[in-house]
């Protein structure tokens, strides 16, 4: 799939969402981000797209950087080219840390997988008698190393991190990134929604400080749970990609996890869009125009 063309601006890579440019007229340390409405599941991106998704992808992640004051992020300015206006940015291009920077303050997912087989989620040891959605006693780091496109992205301990960026700077992304989880799950819990875990990525900026890039506290990066509907032992009801993953595992899908994934149906990428929309103007208490 060619990446759009975009005056004054040259494409230097896609990612499974984002597309990234570099100014035409030569080397500053800018880069264009732009997201699409391109939408992935297990480790595929699907060929339907989800109509203003890069928009609110976008939007959320600007208002979140803001509400996120003394973390210094990559955002330049929002002045960008009318064909990609609302869902780009321009950033300090970051040499990004080949580390996703997670964490969690409730159990599921690939933490609740390792859980039930050892009681510890990246090595961490947790209580015993926790189940799916089990609030943990206090947020934890739980780091995975970027994989290649295609492949899962794999959990690894804190000390492996220590290995690939040292000490210090693996102290700094564990302090930075449950700072982030804290601060970010008390302004949703306040809306309603409980953030039960999230990514980040940090990178070094040409002046050598650490920099939060990407996006951050979206349904893509983050499980957003609604709190009136909580309840610990079973899925809880989220704002993600819920809706397609569902469906991808259905029946009616008839997929074998394998090939390209089919279409989605008009209903799941209606449903899709309008929980988006919805986590958008809950956290934000804006209404998505
Ligand atoms: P990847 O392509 O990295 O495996 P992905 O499919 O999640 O992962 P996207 O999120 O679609 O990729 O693309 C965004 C890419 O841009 C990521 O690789 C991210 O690390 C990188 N990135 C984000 N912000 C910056 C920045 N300010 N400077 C340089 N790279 C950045
Ligand atoms: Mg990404």
């Amino acid at each position: 799939m060619a990446a759009q063309e975009i005056a004054g601006w040259r494409h230097i890579y896609s990612g499974k969402v984002r597309d990234l440019y570099e100014p035409e007229s030569g080397a500053d340390d800018r880069v264009l981000v732009v997201a699409s409405d391109r939408i992935s599941a297990y480790d595929h991106v699907l060929s339907s797209e989800i109509p203003d998704k890069g928009r609110v992808l976008t939007q959320l992640s600007l208002w979140w950087f803001e509400q996120l004051s003394g973390v210094p992020n990559h955002v330049l300015s929002t002045d960008v080219p009318s064909e990609v206006a609302g869902r780009a940015m321009i950033c300090r291009r970051l040499e990004m840390y080949p580390v996703e920077c997670i964490a969690r303050g409730y159990l599921t997912g690939s933490g609740l997988a390792e859980y039930r087989d050892s009681q510890t989620v990246c090595s961490l040891p947790l209580a015993p008698g926790l189940v799916d959605g089990s609030r943990l006693e206090k947020p934890i780091f739980t780091p995975s190393a970027k994989a290649e496109v295609g492949e899962h992205d794999e959990n690894i301990t804190y000390d492996a991190v220590v290995m690939m960026v040292g000490d210090d700077l693996a102290a700094k992304l564990r302090s930075l990134t449950l700072d982030i989880y804290s601060r970010a799950e008390t302004i949703a819990r306040d809306r309603g929604i409980i953030l039960a875990d999230t990514k980040v990525e940090f990178g070094m900026s040409s002046t050598g400080e650490v920099t939060l890039g990407d996006e951050v506290l979206t349904p893509d990066s983050s499980r957003f749970w609604d709190a009136a509907l909580y309840s610990p032992g079973q899925a809880q009801a989220s704002f993600d990609k819920q809706f397609v993953r569902d469906w991808l595992t259905s029946d009616d899908a008839g997929w074998d996890r394998v090939s390209s994934p089919p279409a989605l149906p008009a209903e799941v990428v209606e449903k899709t869009r309008a929980r988006y929309i919805e986590a958008f103007e809950r956290l934000t208490g804006k209404a998505f125009s």
